[in-house]
C-alpha cells in the first residue's frame, strides 16, 4: 500500500473510509456513520445507517430520537464494507468509543474525545496499539495539567456545608458532566437529594436505566427556596446566569469544566467556585496516551494540534494536523 493509512480520507465535514463507504462522527448528514459518542459534535441527526455502542444509540434516541441504528458492543467486530470496525471504551461519556478499523493489514484508531481517569459512569479508556491513532487534542498545551477531581469535589462539598444557608448551583454540561459530578458526589460520601434542572433529567433517568446509579434526585423545578438551602443544584451552564435560577436561595454559582483551568473563563460567566473537572485528557494524558499506543503515525484533530505536533517531532514520532471543523467543546456548548 503507498502511504499509511491512505484509505482514510480528511475531509472538513469529518473523516471518510473509503473502503467502508462510511464515516466517522461526520458533521453532516451521511448514508452510513460510524459513531464514537453521543455529544452533538460528533453525534449529529440525520444519518442513514449509524453504528454506535448501545448506550451511544440510546443517548442518540432520547435526543433525536430512534436511529437506523447498528449496535456494536465493545469488542465486537463488524464489518462495514470491506473493513472490520470495533468500538473499545474511551472513558469520556457513558458509552463513549474509540473505534479500530482494520483493513488491508493496517489498523487505525480514531480515539474520539477521551481522558484517562477513573470516572464512574464510564468504563475507563483501553490503550489499543495501531499504526495510526487518530488523536483529539482539546487540551493538547502543556499549561493543562487537571487536578484531582476528588479534591475538587472536597472542595465543592466543604463549600456547600460552610454556607448552610445557601445552595450551590453546579454548571454542567446535560450529558456526562452533570452524571459525573452527581456519582463523584456519592462516591465522596454525600447521599443527600440532588436537585436538577429540567435539561438534565432525561439524560440522568438514562444512565440510571443503563445501570448507572445516581441516587435521590430531585426536580429543582417546584422545590420551595427553604428546601434548597444546603443542597447542590445541577444546571446546564446556560442556566447558571438565567431567569431560572433566581428562584434559588442565594446560589454559589460554580462550573465543572476543563476550562475552568482559566481564570478569565471562570469570570465571563460569573462563577463563584471553579472546579476544574473535565472529560477531555489534559496535556499529560494526551501525551502518556501517545507513548503508550505508539503508533506509527500521529494524526492529530480537534483542539490544539499546534503543541501536540511540536512533542511528536520532539520525540520522533511522525505527525500530521486534520483541519475538520464542526467540532466545539460541550463545556462551550449550551
Ligand atoms: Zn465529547
Ligand atoms: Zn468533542
Amino acid at each position: 500500500m503507498a502511504r499509511l493509512g491512505s484509505w482514510i480520507e480528511p475531509f472538513p465535514e469529518g473523516i471518510y473510509v473509503k473502503p467502508a463507504d462510511a464515516w466517522v462522527d461526520p458533521s453532516q448528514p451521511k448514508p452510513q456513520a460510524l459513531v464514537t459518542h453521543g455529544h452533538a459534535d460528533h453525534a449529529r441527526s440525520g444519518h442513514g445507517a449509524v453504528w454506535a455502542t448501545p448506550e451511544t444509540l440510546a443517548i442518540m434516541a432520547v435526543r433525536y430520537g430512534e436511529q437506523q441504528g447498528r449496535p456494536v458492543a465493545y469488542g465486537e467486530t463488524v464489518r462495514v464494507g470491506e473493513v472490520d470496525v470495533s468500538f473499545v471504551p474511551a472513558g469520556h461519556v457513558l458509552g463513549s468509543a474509540q473505534i479500530i478499523l482494520e483493513y488491508k493489514g493496517e489498523r487505525v484508531v480514531v480515539t474520539g474525545d477521551y481522558k484517562r481517569r477513573p470516572d464512574p459512569t464510564c468504563a475507563p479508556f483501553v490503550v489499543t496499539p495501531c499504526d495510526v491513532l487518530i488523536t483529539e487534542a482539546t487540551f493538547g498545551l502543556p499549561v493543562f495539567t487537571h487536578p484531582d477531581t476528588g479534591s475538587e469535589i472536597d472542595r465543592l462539598l466543604h463549600r456547600l456545608h460552610s454556607e448552610p444557608e445557601r445552595c450551590v448551583l453546579v454548571g454542567a454540561y446535560a450529558l456526562g458532566k452533570a452524571q459525573r459530578v452527581i456519582a463523584e458526589l456519592r462516591a465522596r460520601g454525600h447521599h443527600e437529594p440532588i436537585y436538577y434542572h429540567g435539561a438534565v433529567e432525561r439524560l440522568c433517568k438514562l444512565y440510571e436505566d443503563l445501570g448507572v446509579s445516581l441516587g435521590d434526585l430531585r426536580p429543582a423545578t417546584g422545590a420551595p427556596k427553604d428546601e434548597l438551602k444546603g443542597k447542590i443544584v445541577i444546571a446546564p451552564p446556560s442556566a447558571l446566569n438565567d431567569r431560572w435560577s433566581r428562584r434559588l436561595p442565594d446560589p454559589v454559582t460554580a462550573m465543572a469544566s476543563g476550562w475552568m483551568r482559566i481564570r478569565q473563563r471562570a469570570r465571563q460567566r460569573n462563577v463563584e467556585l471553579p472546579l476544574v473537572i473535565s472529560d477531555h485528557g489534559d496535556w499529560e494524558e494526551l501525551t502518556r496516551t501517545i507513548r503508550e499506543v505508539a503508533p506509527r503515525e500521529v494524526w492529530i484533530t480537534h483542539g490544539r494540534e499546534d503543541a501536540l505536533m511540536h512533542w511528536c517531532a520532539m520525540h520522533q514520532i511522525k505527525a500530521r494536523e486534520l483541519n475538520l471543523v464542526g467540532y466545539e467543546d460541550e463545556d462551550e456548548m449550551d
